[in-house]
């Protein structure tokens, strides 16, 4: 990730197939999910990619959700046991 000015640019490839530690059993990973317009799709096969992700292409941010369990937080579901996995 590269910050330059008001916009983040994240390489194309290097995110993909990470997973993210869990918090342990039981215990819910609360996350927000952001989705962007990309252009230039074909530009992931390139290692060196980048794609921009500012303001002007942001499509939608949803969430807070369990990426476990896939739950949307609520107060009642925070307080339940997480039956996912990561
Ligand atoms: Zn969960």
């Amino acid at each position: 990730m590269n910050q330059h000015e008001d916009a983040t640019h994240y390489e194309g490839r290097s995110a993909a197939g990470r997973k993210p530690k869990d918090p342990g059993p039981g215990k819910h990973l609360w996350i927000v999910t952001a989705a962007w317009a990309v252009t230039e799709p074909e530009r992931s096969q390139d290692p060196n990619a980048q794609f921009l992700m500012d303001r002007e292409n942001l499509i939608t941010i949803a969430g807070p959700g369990c990426y476990k369990c896939e739950l949307e937080w609520t107060p009642l579901v925070e307080k339940r046991y997480c039956r996912g996995s990561v």
